[in-house]
């Protein structure tokens, strides 16, 4: 597995590669240059924010996880429920699908309890309803931060493949080294 300072780095190397990315969704869906550079910045930071916090290696005690700081302890359930690497936290689609719907559930559970205590007044039901309302009335904001948070996350498993493919190449190549590993060969 790729360390977290080489995710960090290609989140960032691949940063314009994103920016195109989102400039063209958005120049397709709208007329607008404000509109479209507004939507591409937000779409590059969630992007960043999906490689360097939301990556599937929040299923381990990893950078991203401890970027979290106090609320890092959102992903200790998510750590039992999966283990690391698996196609639910690294999946191209899986991983960051789960995520969003993990943590809209611990927001979901929250306010849930909130509403049983008096302190808002809008119960469960009414919130789904009331996010799938603003995701139809801001499609194109949904839309973005939606392939920002697989991009971010898929870059980060792509990174694990190519970096676990590479390895075992090497490893394979290795020649036996002196000492402990050599009685293996004897
Ligand atoms: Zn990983």
């Amino acid at each position: 597995m790729a360390s977290g300072k080489t995710h960090d780095k290609i989140t960032v190397i691949m940063s314009p590669f994103a920016a195109g990315i989102f400039f063209l969704i958005n120049f397709s869906k709208s007329k607008d240059i404000g509109n479209i550079i507004a939507f591409t910045i937000l779409g590059v930071a969630v992007y960043i924010f999906g490689g360097y916090m939301f990556s599937g290696d929040v299923d381990i005690e990893s950078v991203e996880f401890n970027r979290w700081g106090p609320l890092k302890v959102i992903w200790r359930l998510y750590q039992r429920l999966f283990s690391h690497r698996s196609i639910f936290t690294h999946g191209f689609i899986l991983g960051p699908a789960i995520r969003i719907l993990y943590v809209y559930g611990i927001y979901l559970i929250i306010c849930a309890l909130l509403y049983a205590l008096d302190v808002i007044n809008l119960s469960t039901s009414q919130l789904i309803k009331a996010t799938a309302l603003f995701m139809e009335e801001n499609k194109q904001l949904s839309f973005n931060i939606i392939v920002a948070l697989f991009l971010g996350s898929g870059l980060h498993t792509l990174t694990d493949l190519i970096y676990s493919f590479f390895k075992k190449i090497f490893k394979g190549k290795k020649r036996p080294r002196r000492g402990k590993k050599r009685k293996n060969y004897l």
